[in-house]
């Protein structure tokens, strides 16, 4: 499943069939990551489901018109149960799209669904749980709603029959902690997660990912050859020039070994390379050429 976005690409790839977390703080662009991952999908044969959970009707209303205009209408299904609907609809909207979602999968399709987000699909089961007078445990939510998330979630998979249904779950943070209940329950049902930091996002890197804490579990088994050993080179390096960057923002270049200076100019064009705005996919073989350019040096960044 290719997002277009040569970050997740390159180093958290996404499988068909994988359940891939998007989490982070409001506002650090990840409905942004999932709408892109959408309008990437033109022409390769996958049906979206993009499902809002517990959202202003206006912020809805604002993807349609994007998804209207990049095309992506003619291969997208939108479900929509907005904050001003009972709880009940809110609860309910997921599984309606996911049911939505097994239908193509049983006839051989790939499907690519997206639930925005599940805190707010917590958030009304818990008040539907309160006004049924079930006993509330950890901040309030009912004893099962662990499991009101892994019956969504393990209906990601891969079906003999060909077909797929791959799940992009939202989750929204508080102060960038991704310890709380419903994201660490989330977290475990899940292969893999991308955190959007919004330390990074005010800094001006686009998207907002922070590279230390996200995974995907699958890796290099959904890659091509090519992508998965530039990838880790590229994360290699990446992680270790964030790790010293610090450290050496403060010192004198001039004072610095010529190697080391070397791994930080190279540090800062990977960080620079991999900054992308919206709606600008990349398709893989430019990502793995960028890559190139990046680690041999001769990348502008325009
Ligand atoms: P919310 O918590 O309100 O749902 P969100 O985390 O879903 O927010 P978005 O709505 O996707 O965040 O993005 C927030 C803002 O950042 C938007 O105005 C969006 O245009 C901008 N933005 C996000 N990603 C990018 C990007 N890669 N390039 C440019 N702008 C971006
Ligand atoms: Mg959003």
């Amino acid at each position: 499943m290719e997002t277009g976005i040569l970050s997740i690409d390159s180093m958290f790839p996404i499988g068909r069939g994988q359940r891939e977390l998007i989490i982070g703080d409001r506002q650090t662009g990840k409905t942004s990551i999932a709408t892109d991952t959408i309008l990437n999908q033109k022409g390769k044969g996958v049906i979206c489901i993009y499902v809002a959970i517990g959202q202003k009707a206006s912020s809805v209303a604002k993807i349609v018109n994007t998804l209207e205009k990049y095309d992506a209408m003619d291969y997208s299904i939108v479900l929509s149960s907005t904050a001003s609907e009972p709880a009940s609809l809110q609860y309910i909207a997921p599984y309606a799209g996911t049911a939505l979602a097994e239908y193509f999968m049983h006839q051989g399709k790939d499907v690519l669904i997206v639930y925005d987000d599940l805190s707010k699909h917590a958030v009304a089961y818990r008040a539907i749980s309160l006004l049924l007078e079930r006993s509330p445990g950890r901040e309030a939510y009912p004893g099962d709603v662990f499991y009101l998330h892994s019956r969504l979630l393990e209906r990601g998979c891969q079906h003999l029959c060909g077909g797929s249904v791959t799940i992009l779950p939202i989750v929204e943070t508080r102060g960038g902690d991704i310890t709380g209940y419903i994201p660490t329950n989330i977290i475990s049902i899940t292969d893999g997660q991308i955190v959007l930091s919004k330390k990074n996002f005010d800094k001006g890197q686009k998207p907002a990912i922070h590279y230390g804490l996200s995974v995907s579990r699958l890796g290099g088994a959904v890659q091509t050859a090519d992508m998965k050993k530039l990838g880790a080179v590229v994360r290699r390096e990446l992680l270790t020039y964030l790790e010293t960057r610090e450290v050496y923002e403060m010192a004198n270049m001039d004072e610095m070994s010529k190697e080391m200076r070397a791994r930080l100019m190279r540090g800062a064009r990977i960080v620079e390379g991999l900054t992308q705005y919206k709606y600008q996919a990349i398709s893989s073989e430019n990502c793995i050429q960028k890559f190139k350019a990046i680690m041999e040096g001769d990348y502008e960044h325009s």
